[in-house]
């Protein structure tokens, strides 16, 4: 666990306008996630979710607004405060994207050891706690291929905490995986929810999970947050018409 006792806005957007061509996907958008807190971010298919996760991967750039993480910032900024700031963040995404001419420890030592300038030994020492934590100490020389893609999901999840980021983001994890591999997946997410004060950002389609592991439901539609609050209120007592029509859809 990082010493980080006193939660702060880790991470901050205002008036963040996101354009593929004409359709605005994100439109003068505002939230802010205190460390430590999980949230989950709800809402139909191209409502802009995960823009926002890419936007904080910095895989793609805002039209206008800050984006400030850690207090730094993310955009507009230089090269050089880009690259410290994301340090910050890490990532799963759908499609696990291993390397797969990689066995499962070195896709997880890689990139501390490039990024971080760990020793190898250091950061095998840390990939092998992370493997154990996500249960799979025992797969360590097993190749991607060799694994289910629940397994492969998971070396993700290892990957990511290996680079130690305060803020890990969770784009639809468990959508690309058999029905019966989602479970594990979701089991290890909420252990380390559960067990570390890593701040999670989570985009799902999976409503239970987010229930189980959410402070904070942002639901969105059409590029702005339309309603949020704790898992009890938006799914239990939700406010919006939208939103209704959204949970009546998916629940
Ligand atoms: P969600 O995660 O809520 O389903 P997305 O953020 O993936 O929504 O997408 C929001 C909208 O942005 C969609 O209309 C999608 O087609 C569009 N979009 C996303 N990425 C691109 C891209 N690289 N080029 C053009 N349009 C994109």
């Amino acid at each position: 666990m990082s010493a980080d006792p006193i939660p702060h806005e880790l991470i901050r957007f205002d008036n963040v306008t996101k354009r593929f061509g004409d359709n605005t996907v994100l439109d003068d958008l505002c939230f802010s996630v205190r460390s430590g807190k999980h949230v989950t971010l709800i809402g139909p298919s191209g409502s802009g979710k995960t823009t926002i996760l890419r936007l904080l991967m910095t895989l793609v750039k805002p039209d206008e607004g800050v984006i400030r993480v850690n207090g730094g910032q993310l955009f507009p900024a230089g090269e050089k405060e880009v690259r410290e700031v994301r340090k910050n963040i890490g990532m799963v995404f759908q499609q696990f994207n291993l390397f797969p001419h990689m066995n499962v420890l070195r896709n997880v030592t890689e990139a501390p050891v490039r990024v971080l300038g760990l020793s190898k030994d250091e950061a095998a020492e840390r990939a092998k706690g992370l493997l154990d934590l996500v249960g799979l100490g025992d797969k360590q020389n097993a190749k991607p291929a060799q694994l289910s893609g629940g397994q492969q999901q998971r070396v993700a999840v290892a990957r990511a905490l290996a680079m130690r980021p305060q803020v890990l983001l969770l784009d639809e994890v468990t959508s690309a995986l058999d029905p019966e591999l989602v479970a594990g997946v979701l089991d290890v997410l909420r252990d380390i929810a559960r067990t570390t004060d890593i701040t999670m950002l989570c985009v799902t389609h999976e409503m239970n999970f987010a229930r189980d592991i959410s402070d904070d439901v942002l639901m969105f539609d059409a590029g702005r947050v339309i309603e949020s609050g704790s898992p009890e209120k938006i799914f239990s007592d939700p406010e919006h018409e939208r939103t209704r029509e959204f949970l009546g859809a998916v629940l």
